[in-house]
């Protein structure tokens, strides 16, 4: 069987079909058929045993033969054009080469790289084509035997997918025998310090964890020898079920410790999905999809869906549909998800306050000095971020403009960049961030842009960026913005533009002071006088 990602061809004629299933039978064509509506049953499994229950004497397929790709485009029953709501027309890719390249966020082929359109459902691996399918298959089957090889003993003694029904945390032998005083030690050693009511002491190795072999061996090929000091701590604490908030630095390993217990709880529940993770960009949620797949590989009916922006819907959904088991997500994609109600979320319950909005940050309004600029930075903040930007400019109607500011205030967007148009006057109070992208050209338009966060005694965050473009203006904006503390850089603060502008400023005061009648230069001022007076 071979899952599109999206489906392939609709057929509704019974003629068709009747002619499909005389290939159906040919064996070669056996083992390389789509499944009949793109959905994988409940129970069907990638585990080598589940699939050949199903369809006894099926084998791992060599290359595709042209009668195998025949039998493949007729396999697609009636029922699947009718349950999915966006067919196409392509047939299904036979050879790497006829498969485009990936774009950013989607899914890639194990094999070659391209775009990977379906899932290989022995192994829930993403493939571009039946090809890259073939020798993924093989690949596997090489790698299972070279493992049996290396440890025959292993192999004779346990199943290839030893699950037990369920799974319980136990701390393990030797953790239970350390003293507290030896817990604490190791501890502060590691620099993990904990708050909370009877927290798991941490392991020292994955070992500890009683974890499915597969699971074992993929964190030895992902090169994980041992645990860094958060999974040390978090992971026990996960698998025992409790709420986590942890932080750690970049780079020490978080995600695999939150990812472990999620595989673990997904693995041994029916339900789908039945774990979600969110991030807020496009880019982790691709990051982290990549780290569970490598975990994951080789257990069974394990499958995760990338639900992020700026990548078209339809795809995401059908996906979502194909009883995964992890969601990554960003919470634009998401609501846009649950708003259409296309989908159920299966056991994961999302709270929805307010409409909404509240779960989310505040908008962000980015200024920027043209109309093309904020066009353009506009779809380029979509487009990586995958946050939910909009542009506003002269350029677009009324209605449009007042729309736009009804979604901005409404929390719809998450991103607005403006040129001047909504630098003055408007009460913009859920703004919470700033950015001048680009300078503005006055002082006075630069007050009014930097005025639209912290409205009505609220607090807010400006960000500017400026560079030589505006040098007339730092002398101006250090005075300006020095006084209310904020962090001026040190390449504004020592640019000889500033220097200069404030020694002439400090010159002028000068002059203007010596202008100035005071008591000490009164006295002067009159013998001044009297003498031109007398010359004249
Ligand atoms: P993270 O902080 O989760 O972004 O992880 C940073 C990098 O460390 C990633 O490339 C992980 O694959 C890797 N990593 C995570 N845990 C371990 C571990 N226990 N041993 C070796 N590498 C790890």
């Amino acid at each position: 069987m071979f899952v599109p990602r999206s489906l392939k061809i609709k057929r509704n004629s019974n003629d068709d079909l009747k002619s499909c299933v005389g290939k159906k039978s040919k064996p070669e064509a056996e083992d390389l058929q789509l499944d009949r509506d793109g959905d994988i049953p409940a129970h069907a499994s990638v585990t080598k045993e589940a699939v050949s229950a199903d369809r006894p004497g099926s084998a791992s397929s060599p290359l595709p033969s042209p009668s195998s790709q025949l039998a493949e485009a007729c396999l697609v029953g009636p029922e699947q054009g009718v349950k999915d709501s966006f067919p196409s027309e392509e047939p299904v890719k036979s050879f790497s080469k006829t498969q485009r390249w990936a774009e950013p966020g989607e899914p890639v082929c194990v094999v070659c790289g391209r775009y990977g359109e379906y899932i290989c459902d022995k192994t829930d691996e993403d493939v571009c084509s039946l090809e890259c399918k073939a020798k993924h298959l093989l690949q596997v089957k090489e790698e299972e035997e070279s493992l049996k090889a290396s440890s025959p003993q292993r192999a004779a003694s346990q199943p290839e997918s030893p699950l037990d029904a369920f799974y319980v945390y136990k701390e393990h032998p030797f953790i239970v025998t350390l003293r507290e005083d030896q817990i604490e030690t190791l501890k502060q050693q590691l620099g993990i310090s904990v708050q909370g009511q009877e927290v798991a002491r941490p392991i020292v190795d994955f070992e500890h964890c009683g974890f499915p072999e597969t699971l074992n061996q993929n964190l030895k090929k992902s090169g994980y020898e041992v645990p860094t000091p958060i999974q040390m701590q978090m992971i026990p604490v996960g698998l025992l079920g409790r709420d986590i908030l942890a932080s750690a630095d970049t780079g020490s390993g978080k995600t695999a410790a939150f990812l472990l217990p999620v595989i673990i709880r997904a693995l041994f529940e029916d339900k789908t999905p039945s774990a979600l993770i969110l991030t807020p960009t496009r880019e982790l949620a691709i990051q982290i999809e990549k780290q569970a797949k490598e975990l994951m590989s080789g257990l069974p009916r394990m499958k995760t869906v990338l639900l992020v922006g700026g990548l078209p819907l339809p795809p995401q959904l059908h996906r979502l549909r194909q009883h995964v088991k992890v969601i990554i997500a960003t919470p634009g994609r998401l609501l846009d998800i649950i708003k259409q109600s296309a989908v159920s979320l299966g056991g994961i319950k999302i709270v929805v306050v307010d409409e909404d909005k509240k779960l989310f940050k505040p908008p962000v309004l980015v200024f920027v000095d043209c109309r093309l600029g904020a066009d353009l930075l506009s779809e380029a903040v979509q487009k990586v971020t995958g946050l939910n930007s909009t542009s506003i400019h002269s350029e677009k109607s009324q209605v449009e403009r007042r729309d736009i500011l009804k979604g901005l205030l409404e929390g719809d967007y998450e991103v607005v960049v403006s040129t001047g148009v909504l630098g003055r006057g408007l009460d913009l109070v859920n703004v919470k961030l700033v950015v001048n992208f680009d300078m503005p050209s006055s002082m006075d338009e630069y007050v009014h842009q930097v005025g639209r966060v912290g409205r009505l005694g609220q607090n807010g965050t400006a960000i500017t960026f400026i560079n030589n473009n505006s040098k007339r203006l730092f002398w101006d904006v250090a005075k300006r913005v020095k006084p209310t503390g904020s962090i001026l850089p040190p390449q504004l603060l020592n640019s000889p533009y500033l220097h200069e502008q404030k020694r002439k400023e400090q010159q002028k005061d000068k002059q203007t002071q010596s202008n100035l009648v005071t008591g000490a230069n009164l006295m002067d001022i009159i013998r001044k006088h009297e003498k031109s007076n007398s010359q004249k």
